[in-house]
């Protein structure tokens, strides 16, 4: 591969994540990054507080030496605990084997922890507060503003995009669209969302139960909560931005405690703090961009949220993103030039993570309304008794959260034609300790 400098637009957790696996195979790279260094400053890493770091994710830290650096910044998460109106629990196990279980990560912790990698490989790699000028994609040149305003030129250089779902590298490859014949939309969902933090109880205790992702599934919107090393839980309101129960009426404060009372119950007591949450911080918008192609030529490459930005109700959009970082480190093995790499890449990745943003949509309605669904909850019963009496299945759930050896456009295919036949015999059957396993099993290997 001809030895190029590599300039990569975006040190999120992506953008991290690619540079120090590049930087560990010798390339010369650059990282610009709008923020300030987020290690020296409070502020949030922006969007998410904290994040569900699962088996996807895990392999590509895993790649960079740095996995059980993460999973000891993490709280394991075992089951989805349903909090239903009337503030009764129900725990629902992700998986009956060991191991399978996902992480609950500050967002931030994260992306620090890759930066110091990269620090250590590069003091000079990070540039913070820097913004990216021109590109001329004739000449592989690009100018650059640093922190101090000064501004420098880089020629023979590839630009690596990882700026996140709103991409300036991803509107560059737009203005090249007649040429690149450049496909792009973006869907905005109807719901909005918002953060609100449950703090440590008065002793520094966990005030629900610490290992669960809890779930507040009520129809029309959901209340999700994951915890936090502090003993805190970073609660997030999906919420419709109009109608009957919307953000439109939340944002009148005299309906807010009402509202409280009426679906989270059992966090009555809480009211208070989760009020100032609300009044203090902003709604997040949540939308899916797809686009291609990805690259253009053997000069610009985009991966991560700027190529492929999902709703996060499977937790895989972070997840998705550092297995991007794994597929390419191996197209880097597989090819000889820059070009077939981007291509070969974009080949691999585009139809998975296209799935995954099809599931994720899937999903939402899963999380907000089917969890609370008797017969979703027989089916998950089910699959949780044939995890642990057969080892070759997974629920769909497994094959893409746990099972980073199958595509997630496989998981997909698979994981429907499963749920499609459990959800029939869960219909059909009252008692579903009276379903024999054996057969059960069988009837579903052959949907492979
Ligand atoms: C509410 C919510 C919850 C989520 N939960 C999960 C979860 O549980 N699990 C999971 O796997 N995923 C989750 N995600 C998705 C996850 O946040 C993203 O997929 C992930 O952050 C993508 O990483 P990225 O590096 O591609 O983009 P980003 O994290 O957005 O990073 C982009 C970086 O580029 C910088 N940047 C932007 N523009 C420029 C520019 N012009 N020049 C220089 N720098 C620039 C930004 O400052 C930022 O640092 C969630 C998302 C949301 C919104």
């Amino acid at each position: 591969m001809e030895d190029k400098h590599l300039l990569i637009v975006g040190a999120g957790l992506v953008g991290s994540l690619l540079g120090l696996r590049l930087l560990q195979r010798g390339y010369k790279v650059s990282l610009l990054e709008l923020r300030p260094d987020l290690r020296s400053s409070s502020q949030s890493a922006g969007r998410s507080i904290n994040l569900a770091l699962s088996h996807r994710g895990l392999r590509g830290l895993e790649l960079v030496g740095l996995r059980d650096k993460a999973m000891e910044l993490s709280v394991k998460m075992r089951e989805r605990m349903i909090h239903s109106s009337a503030g009764q629990l129900m725990g629902l196990a992700y998986s009956a084997r060991e191991g399978e279980y996902i992480n609950s990560i500050s967002r931030k912790a994260l992306n620090c922890m890759l930066m110091d990698a990269i620090d250590q490989l590069d003091p000079k790699a990070l540039q913070f507060e820097s913004k990216l000028l021109d590109w001329n994609p004739q000449q592989q040149s690009v100018q650059w503003a640093d922190q101090n305003g000064i501004v420098h030129k880089l020629d023979n250089v590839i630009l690596l995009g990882t700026d996140g779902a709103n991409s300036q590298c991803r509107k560059l490859l737009m203005e090249q669209s007649q040429k690149l014949r450049f496909n792009y939309s973006q869907s905005y969902q109807n719901y909005g969302y918002k953060e609100l933090t449950l703090p440590p109880g008065p002793g520094g205790e966990f005030l629900i139960k610490k290992e669960a992702l809890h779930i507040w599934p009520r129809g029309h919107f959901m209340m999700i909560a994951l915890p936090n090393p502090d003993a805190s839980f970073t609660c997030t309101l999906f919420f419709p931005y109009r109608g009957e129960d919307s953000f439109e009426i939340l944002d009148q404060p005299d309906l807010r405690k009402e509202f409280f009372d009426r679906h989270f119950s059992d966090m009555a007591d809480y009211f208070e703090i989760f009020n100032e949450e609300y009044e203090k911080n902003p709604i997040g918008h949540l939308y899916t961009v797809k686009c291609s192609p990805w690259s253009y030529e053997d000069k610009m490459l985009l991966m991560g949220d700027a190529a492929h930005a999902i709703i996060p109700f499977y937790g895989q959009g972070m997840n998705c993103g550092f297995e991007d970082v794994v597929i390419f480190d191996e197209m880097l093995n597989q090819n000889k030039n820059w070009l077939s790499c981007f291509q070969s890449f974009e080949k691999a990745r585009k139809i998975n993570s296209d799935a995954i943003a099809d599931l994720a949509e899937d999903n939402f309605l899963e999380m907000r309304d089917r969890v609370a669904d008797l017969d979703f909850q027989k089916k998950r019963t089910l699959e949780i008794k044939l995890e642990k009496e057969f080892s070759d299945y997974f629920s769909k759930y497994s094959l893409v959260t746990f099972r980073p050896d199958v595509s997630y456009h496989d998981a997909m295919q698979l994981g429907r034609k499963q749920d499609e036949y459990l959800l029939q015999v869960v219909n059909n059957e009252k008692d579903i300790d009276s379903i024999n396993p054996l057969i059960l099993i069988e009837q579903l290997r052959a949907l492979r």
